[in-house]
């Protein structure tokens, strides 16, 4: 392995933890902010058929992720590390978020232990809260411990212990909050 193809794997990789930091600041403040919930409102509803308004975001990427790679490929290999990094991105959010968590496609499996469980609980009680504000967790491949989202819901009294504990244990794949 050269130094270069060291240097673009590293960027690569870079880019892949950058956009997870751009994914919890994005889901955050624009998602959840006042501009952005038109789209999102969509993920945090019951939807019928195969999608949603929501997907317009991943579609967004997608089209910043193909004109960087199109650029890259006449302008520089560094454009195109990163346009992979957010491409292995999408890849790797669609696993964990529309897989895992929300059993999108055919992906029936339910992790009971370990980092996996963690992930679809934390994302679980992202979606225990009704509307846009006092949300948790909006990380899609980092989840906070379990218990701090617990307490961080609690002291902001806008579930109750008992819903909490039902939103963990019944919400499942659904996008709407446990009622
Ligand atoms: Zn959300
Ligand atoms: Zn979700």
């Amino acid at each position: 392995m050269t130094i270069w193809t060291l240097y673009y794997v590293c960027l690569t990789l870079v880019t892949i933890g950058l956009m997870e930091v751009y994914a919890w600041w994005a889901h955050k403040f624009i998602m959840h902010g006042k501009f952005g919930w038109g789209w999102h409102k969509s993920h945090h509803e019951e939807t019928e058929g195969w999608f949603e308004k929501n997907d317009l975001y991943a579609v967004v990427f997608a089209g910043f992720a193909i004109a960087l790679f199109m650029v890259g490929h006449f302008l520089s290999p560094t454009l195109l590390a990163i346009a992979w990094g957010i491409t292995l991105y999408g890849l790797l959010y669609f696993v964990a978020h529309d897989g895992l968590v929300h059993q999108r496609w055919p992906f029936n499996y339910v992790p009971h232990r370990g980092y996996a469980k963690r992930l679809v609980q934390a994302h679980r009680l992202h979606h225990a809260v009704e509307g846009r504000e006092h949300c948790v967790s909006f990380g899609f491949l980092y989840a906070p411990p379990i218990e701090k989202l617990k307490r961080d819901l609690r002291e902001s009294g806008i579930l109750e212990r008992e819903r909490i504990e039902r939103s963990l244990d019944q919400q499942g794949s659904a996008h709407a909050p446990v009622r």
